[in-house]
């Protein structure tokens, strides 16, 4: 099961709730990141979002 790499929240309880989430990549890596519905809100465009990522 997946967590948010944001909050660590299981995303796959939050897709059979709301069928929301996302999967953000950074440029030059392969490496998935799973990010849930309420952070998508938090920062809405994917810049966003990786400035987050550690
Ligand atoms: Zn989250």
């Amino acid at each position: 099961m997946s967590k948010c790499s944001l909050c660590g929240n299981k995303i796959q309880e939050l897709y059979l709730e709301k069928l929301k989430g996302t999967i953000i990549r950074k440029a030059g890596s392969s490496k998935q990141y799973p990010v849930c519905f309420e952070c998508q809100k938090k920062f809405p465009t994917k810049t966003e979002l990786l400035a987050q990522i550690k």
